[in-house]
């Protein structure tokens, strides 16, 4: 690790960040000057790679494993982060899961798992957030553009994302005086492993074709979107959901 911490750093946990779009935020929030811990549950080689290609550009950066569904991780989370960088001023809501399935055959462990990682993920951290989170914070949520579809298949992620969304709106409100602002991305496809796994080539072709600037969306896209929210320039943007997708929806 890059031991030397300047005070003036600001510090940015993105949940999720081993791979996808979280690890593209982590880049970018690295870029725009921020320490970075880079949360993960699982895939730790991927993370800590990350973290040394970072520590390699000259950033400062930290893997922490955390479960988001688990509140008691999330506790040890922003313990650690604090610990290695200092007190949160971002906090990027990026760790999630997709398993589309018809409802009606959709298990009770699918539901929960959904629910726990997606919906209660963003709960945990955002709880969390409240008690620790310096003033003049930014916090930034994950929807999904797949909200705006209704496509079959979608309605369990579509709910736990939904929640998300009505996380976003009323946490926005609640943060009154404390000058953090609480918004979400909605992104269309974007081409990670949460959406191409599982679909055919022609299905992804279809996909990249709906947008109207016919593409998929690649994990910079969305970074470049959460570096604004997360910075000066959207200082007066707050309580929104902002669907990035190529003009899909
Ligand atoms: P991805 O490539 O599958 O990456 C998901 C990341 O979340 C991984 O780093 C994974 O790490 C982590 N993660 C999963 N469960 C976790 C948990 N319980 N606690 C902490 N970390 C966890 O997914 P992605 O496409 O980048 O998606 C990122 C976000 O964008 C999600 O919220 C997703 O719903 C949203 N989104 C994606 C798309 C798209 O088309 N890709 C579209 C709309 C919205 P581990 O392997 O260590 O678990």
């Amino acid at each position: 690790m890059n031991t030397t911490q300047s005070t003036a750093q600001k510090v940015a946990i993105v949940t999720g960040a081993s791979r996808g779009i979280g690890a593209a935020i982590a880049q970018r929030l690295a870029e725009d000057g921020f320490a970075i811990a880079v949360n993960y549950a699982s895939s730790a080689a991927e993370a800590d790679a990350l973290v040394a290609t970072l520590q390699a550009q000259g950033h400062q950066a930290v893997a922490i494993q955390a479960n988001v569904a688990h509140s008691a991780e999330v506790r040890a989370l922003f313990d650690a982060t604090e610990q290695a960088l200092g007190k949160v001023d971002v906090l990027v809501n990026n760790a999630g899961i997709l398993k589309t399935m018809p409802l009606a055959d959709t298990s009770d462990e699918l539901f929960d798992q959904t629910l726990a990682i997606n919906t209660r993920g963003t709960f945990n951290t955002l709880r969390e957030a409240a008690r620790r989170m310096n003033d003049g914070g930014r916090i930034v949520n994950f929807s999904s553009t797949a909200l705006a579809l209704n496509l079959p298949g979608y309605a369990v992620y579509n709910a736990s994302k939904a929640a998300v969304e009505a996380l976003t709106h009323v946490f926005a409100k609640e943060l009154r005086g404390r000058n953090i602002t609480v918004n979400a991305v909605a992104p269309g496809p974007v081409a990670t492993e949460l959406f191409l796994n599982g679909k055919t080539p022609e299905q992804i072709q279809a996909f990249s074709k709906m947008p109207p600037l016919e593409r998929l969306g690649q994990p910079d896209d969305i970074a470049r979107v959460v570096s604004f929210l997360a910075g000066p320039q959207a200082a007066w943007v707050n309580g929104q959901v902002l669907r990035a997708n190529g003009g899909l929806a």
